[in-house]
């Protein structure tokens, strides 16, 4: 048996492996630095922003431009396997490991970002497309809150 650790360990070492393939199939190389990249976002469990990744890859590769980061996110998105969550006024963030739709807790303090593991959104989209009739692309569900350690910080 798996602890939970080791299963996420493994789940995204395996999307990362899966992820590089795909890219060196669709003819696209893959740089050491690219490479770094991609493994910060698929590690990266915060939900990461470009900036943010980009201060990362520059401790092991000191010529990596930000401009370098935003291409690759550029092309991960194109190919749709990146989820970006876009926010008024502030970075963009990022999802590697589920690029598909799915709803988020989000702390209005630290502007932590977790995911939200309730099942019952899956068939969301398909009943609300059977009651309304729209055929549903896309969808964004977010909370918004106070994290438990920001709420440990204030109460100090
Ligand atoms: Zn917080
Ligand atoms: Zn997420």
């Amino acid at each position: 048996l798996y602890s939970q650790t080791e299963v996420q360990v493994k789940n995204r070492e395996s999307r990362l492996a899966g992820l590089v393939e795909k890219l060196r199939q669709d003819g696209h190389r893959i740089t050491p630095q690219r490479l770094a990249i991609l493994k910060l976002f698929a590690e990266d469990e915060s939900h990461p922003s470009v900036e943010h990744v980009y201060q990362r890859v520059r401790l092991d590769y000191p010529t990596t431009s930000l401009a370098t980061v935003y291409k690759t996110v550029l092309l991960l998105k194109e190919k749709g396997e990146i989820l970006e969550l876009g926010f008024a006024g502030a970075s963009s963030r990022y999802d590697l490991k589920r690029p598909g739709p799915h709803p988020h807790l989000i702390c209005v303090e630290c502007h932590r970002i977790v995911d939200l593991d309730i099942g019952t959104f899956d068939d969301l989209p398909q009943s609300l497309a059977r009651e309304y009739g729209y055929q549903i692309v896309n969808h964004r569900v977010d909370f918004y809150g106070v994290c438990p350690e920001c709420q440990t910080r204030a109460s100090k």
